[in-house]
């Protein structure tokens, strides 16, 4: 099958990019202004219709995901969805909840009772994930999940994996924590069964693209689709080749600018 999600995170009021989720320049890029957010909806209204969720995978179905579990989910992010009829996908970093910034149990709680989904985005949000034993993998998708479906009360069958950093252990070692659908950071609308559970890729939106990515990204139009999807592969060569550097460089460079 094929699926077009969008990767977002926090959505911030009055450009407060402290006020939700990770803090620091590497993690306040991803984080959209609530007005920019708000015409990235409409443009993905205007182009498709068919948002969905991982309940209802038909045809090749639009889905919104955001990382990391920032206070932004409960609001403004799940009320601007909803505005739309739409439901959201939300990652939670378990270690972080309740603490400045993220979500609280009770917001975890009425974001499920408002339908939209809860998945995991591991315990700790290791900087590489594919990095880890699998010892240590497999804590971060259990504890996370558990923690999770007790909070809820609902089983946890969904996630993300943090930072982008995936390999087939992760795959692997998520399944078998009872993840069903995982989301990646491959620009890609290719979805494959590993170990039972689907995996899923995503085309990111970070501050500063326009609407139209969105639109582009919802519709599948080779444009944006492809543009990311080159872009990342030679990102993914430079990483490959630089290991740690790559993380220590791309640090420096954001501070930089920050
Ligand atoms: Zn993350």
């Amino acid at each position: 099958m094929q699926a077009l999600a969008i990767m977002y995170h926090d959505v911030v009021e009055n450009g407060d990019f402290e006020s939700s989720g990770f803090s620091g320049e590497g993690a306040h890029v991803y984080k959209l202004r609530r007005e920019d957010f708000v015409r990235h909806l409409d443009a993905i209204a205007r182009a498709t219709a068919a948002v969905s969720t991982v309940r209802k995978l038909e045809g090749r179905p639009v889905l919104l995901t955001f990382d990391d579990g920032g206070a932004s989910f409960h609001h403004p992010i799940a009320d601007l969805l909803e505005s739309h009829g739409w439901r959201g996908h939300f990652f939670i970093t378990t270690d972080r909840i309740g603490t400045p910034g993220f979500l609280t149990e009770a917001h975890l709680r009425e974001l499920n009772r408002r339908g939209h989904i809860i998945g995991s985005h591991s315990c700790s949000h290791p900087t590489r994930m594919a990095a880890l034993s699998r010892a240590e993998l497999d804590r971060e998708w259990r504890d996370s999940i558990s923690r999770l479906a007790c909070i809820l009360g609902d089983p946890v069958k969904v996630a993300s994996v943090p930072g982008g950093y995936f390999s087939h252990e992760v795959a692997d070692s998520a399944a078998a924590a009872g993840v069903e659908a995982l989301f990646t950071s491959e620009p890609t609308a290719a979805a494959e069964m590993r170990s039972g559970c689907r995996v899923l890729g995503r085309y990111v939106v970070q501050r500063g693209m326009s609407p139209a990515w969105s639109a582009g990204f919802a519709t599948g139009s080779p444009a944006y689709c492809w543009r990311q999807s080159a872009l990342w592969k030679a990102k993914r060569v430079a990483k490959a080749l630089g290991g740690g550097r790559y993380l220590q460089l791309r640090q420096a460079i954001l501070e930089r600018k920050g």
